[in-house]
């Protein structure tokens, strides 16, 4: 059995808790009550943390690829050792299902599995020179970096923030969410005992505002890697500009579906609805805007609404919850009001609607249809269980709807025409196009949006560019 462990930051390798700071109650989404008691950073603690970072690059930029390939490798088998209980401790925190937590993990243990080799490949190059002049362009970590993870892949997020740097040869101080703090302190923990110097990563919580200000008017950092809301991913970007930081932003996404009238309609609504209801819908990638051809618009409507109804919504550490409560209070408030607002403006309920029960933030798995623009939801990311499923005429139509939104982050389309494939695959407007799949991602395959949906990439080896400048050399 697991028990949810004790909570602290992790600042030059120790950890820290106590001492009279704030506390924030971690609560366990399934009951609504707190399970963990969560200490925050005080001035002085980011104080400390940023003059730790600023000796963390000092060791960490000297780094050899092979100190940093056997750090990432080790992490990578120490997660995968300890996959079972930190997909508990994810569940606990979050509230997705356990093979959902799992798999997440396993992708952070890809990921630095990928990182591990990659350190051997941030090749510059030499430019051609008369001979006796050399210039050579060559890749350098960027310097210290502040990132800052949400809640809605406990693991998976902080696996970015600290892999990429890690990778670049950069020292990181990450502020993973509140909500989540036992999850990110795993995953920065596997990585201190597979022998990464104290001062290289550490993790601190606070009041975000608070800490945020604090680290990026520091001239210690270099960077901000922020993944989070659109609002909040502009607040950041202008408090990194007073600094002159490089950013990676991966913010949030209205994911359009284009599905057209060539395809078998029963093979698209299984991943698409697995897809929708993943992790209550809390993902930036999640599938919401259905684009569908109007000769299929009845039937995938009703199927979709069918096995919404089906969806076994419970706890997720229970067998068979094929989806848990939402993470925290504010879903459910967000979906009640983006709800009731759609629904005044005549959208029609098919599926779900309502909170379940009245403990924890449990939302049943909801389908509208026929949406109309006016209607929030078709602007706002809804960040939830709910999918929007409107009928269109024919190509031209569906594309111009899914770039409708600023957003750019993911977008799909199902047709078996393979011509119209290619025109989609070009047309639409997001950093990710999934053509007849919803899977869009992979440790070598780089993740990011366009638009509002943020700039640069995480994942790939552009995520491990991302945390390095480049400098052009010439000898004369
Ligand atoms: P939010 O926008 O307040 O917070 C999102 C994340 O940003 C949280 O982890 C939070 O701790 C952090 N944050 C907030 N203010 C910050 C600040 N000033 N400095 C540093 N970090 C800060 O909202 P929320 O209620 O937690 O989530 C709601 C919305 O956020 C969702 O509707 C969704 O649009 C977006 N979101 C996106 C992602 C993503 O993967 N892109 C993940 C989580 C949330």
């Amino acid at each position: 059995m697991t028990s949810y462990p004790s909570l602290h930051m992790i600042i030059d390798g120790e950890k820290v808790s106590g001492g009279g700071r704030r506390t924030f109650d971690v609560v366990n989404p399934v009951t609504g009550e707190a399970i963990g008691a969560l200490p925050l950073a005080e001035a002085a603690d980011l104080d400390r943390a940023l003059e730790v970072a600023a000796e963390g690059f000092r060791i960490w930029h000297k780094s050899t690829p092979q100190e940093r390939s056997a750090v990432l490798q080790g992490a990578a088998r120490l997660l995968h050792e300890r996959a079972d209980d930190m997909a508990r401790i994810a569940t606990m925190e979050e509230g997705k299902p356990f093979p959902e937590a799992r798999l997440e993990l396993m992708m952070v243990v890809h990921l630095f599995e990928f990182y591990a080799g990659e350190v051997f490949r941030l090749y510059g190059r030499e430019l051609v020179r008369p001979v006796g002049m050399r210039s050579t362009v060559r890749h350098e970590p960027v310097g210290p970096v502040a990132a800052f993870a949400p809640w809605n892949f406990p693991l998976g997020n902080p696996g970015r923030k600290l892999g990429a740097p890690i990778a670049a040869g950069c020292s990181v101080i990450m502020k993973a969410a509140e909500e989540t703090p036992a999850s990110a302190l795993g995953v920065l923990q596997a990585l201190l005992d597979a022998g990464l110097p104290k001062q290289v990563a550490q993790a601190v919580f606070g009041v975000p505002d608070e800490v945020s200000r604090h680290l990026l008017a520091s001239p210690v950092i270099r960077k901000l890697s922020f993944t989070g809301s659109t609002v909040v991913g502009k607040h950041l970007a202008k408090l990194a500009a007073d600094n002159m930081l490089r950013t990676t932003m991966e913010l949030g996404g209205h994911g359009p579906v284009l599905v057209f009238d060539d395809v078998d309609v029963e093979q698209v609504l299984n991943v698409a609805v697995a897809g929708k209801y993943r992790n209550a819908g809390q993902v930036c990638v999640s599938p919401t805007r259905f684009i569908v051809q109007e000769d299929v618009f009845e039937r995938f409507r009703d199927g979709f609404a069918e096995r919404a109804k089906a969806v076994k919504v419970g706890d997720g550490l229970l067998d068979g919850t094929q989806m848990g409560p939402m993470a925290n209070k504010r879903r459910p408030e967000a979906m009640d009001r983006l709800i009731g607002n759609a629904r005044d403006k005549d959208a029609t309920l098919n599926a779900g609607g309502s909170r379940i029960g009245n403990q924890g933030f449990f939302f049943q798995p909801t389908v509208l249809s026929e949406v109309p623009l006016e209607a929030d939801i078709m602007h706002e990311e809804p960040f939830g269980p709910v999918a929007l499923i409107n009928p269109y005429k024919g190509e031209d139509e569906m594309i111009a709807e899914a770039n409708r939104v600023p957003y750019g982050l993911a977008g799909y389309a199902w047709t078996n025409d393979v011509k119209r494939q290619r025109r989609l695959a070009d047309a639409i407007e997001t950093g990710m196009v999934g053509i007849n799949s919803h899977m869009i991602g992979g440790a070598d395959s780089p993740f990011g949006g366009v638009k509002w949906s943020g700039h640069g990439s995480e994942d790939g080896p552009e995520g491990v560019l991302a945390c390095m400048v480049t400098k052009a050399v010439h000898e004369g």
